[in-house]
């Protein structure tokens, strides 16, 4: 967003232009991923799952036994009112290559407008398709930060989406819900 007119670039073309900036090749594949990868592909090759909703809600298990949590978010105000978020994330497990979850999807798993600013965690396909991002900093037009995320991470539920997410809104209130089983979330106030 700094050196382009672009806010998003994905698959090769984001490769070729993360090399041109000068960030060096990485490999994130780690033991314990390429494990879970295997005992997934196995589940997959018997059958016994399938990469759509109930396969993300059969992942967890796997998530759990080996405390691979991958998704960072963040948000804040500064004193000028000023928000900022951002969201990291591996995506989902056994995701098609040239997947793009809701992480990155302004509206979606990341929102900021005057309202507040929020970070999502969850299943990226449901999260798009609700425009949860956007609909929680709405809410905050009239609500609490924590009273709109309660009410987003409900509405979440409604339709069966499992979610995590985590805001602040004009006044520099912070809040954190979820409609997925738990979530860990920080909150600190600076000077
Ligand atoms: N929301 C992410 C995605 O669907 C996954 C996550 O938050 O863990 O890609």
């Amino acid at each position: 967003m700094e050196k382009t007119d672009h806010h998003l670039l994905v698959g090769h073309g984001a490769t070729r232009f993360a090399r041109l900036m000068g960030h060096p090749d990485h490999d994130p594949r780690t033991p314990e991923r390429v494990t879970v990868w295997n005992q997934l592909k196995q589940e997959l090759r018997c059958g016994k799952t399938g990469p759509d909703f109930r396969f993300w809600k059969r992942i967890s298990k796997w998530q759990k036994a080996y405390g691979l949590f991958d998704t960072v978010g963040a948000c804040a105000i500064d004193s000028r009112g000023r928000f900022a978020v951002a969201t990291s994330t591996g995506g989902i497990w056994m995701k098609l290559p040239g997947r793009v979850g809701d992480s990155p999807i302004p509206g979606a798993g990341t929102c900021a407008n005057r309202y507040g600013a929020i970070s999502m965690t969850g299943h990226g396909e449901g999260v798009m398709r609700l425009c949860l991002g956007r609909h929680a900093v709405d809410l905050m037009k009239r609500l609490p930060c924590q009273a709109a995320l309660d009410a987003t991470a409900k509405y979440a539920l409604k339709h069966g989406v499992e979610c995590g997410i985590i805001g602040v809104d004009a006044k520099g209130r912070l809040g954190g819900a979820h409609s997925a089983k738990w979530m860990q979330l920080g909150m600190a106030a600076g000077r």
